[in-house]
């Protein structure tokens, strides 16, 4: 994680926090081109489809919102090195690059 932004902008209270789209960066665009854990390049014409182009969430947790380490914060499907192309999102937590530690989280609208 240390190399990533902290994700969480805001702590809303209730287990409320508005964050940065861990899948697209906060740039708004579906990512394309992955180099590693990094996006290298965007779809041009394309919105994020976890933020809807917003470049941040709105987010609920059970408990306590925590990195998701699966995919080391990035919403993306585990780096393999054989495959450059790589736009699909993190099944644990759907694109979000967060989960809760133990429950649940709910992206409100
Ligand atoms: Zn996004
Ligand atoms: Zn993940």
């Amino acid at each position: 994680m240390s190399e990533h932004d902290d994700p969480i902008l805001e702590a809303l209270g209730n287990n409320v926090y508005r964050v940065r789209c861990a899948f697209c960066g906060g740039r708004g665009l579906k990512p394309y081109k992955m180099k590693g854990w990094e996006i290298e390049t965007y779809h041009n014409q394309e919105v994020c489809p976890i933020c809807d182009g917003k470049g941040v969430l709105k987010l609920q947790a059970d408990d306590l919102l925590i990195p998701d380490a699966r995919c080391q914060g990035t919403g993306h499907e585990p780096y393999n090195a054989q495959q450059v192309y790589h736009d699909r999102a993190c099944e644990t937590c759907q694109g979000l690059g967060v989960r809760s530690l133990t429950g649940d989280v709910r992206v409100l609208r």
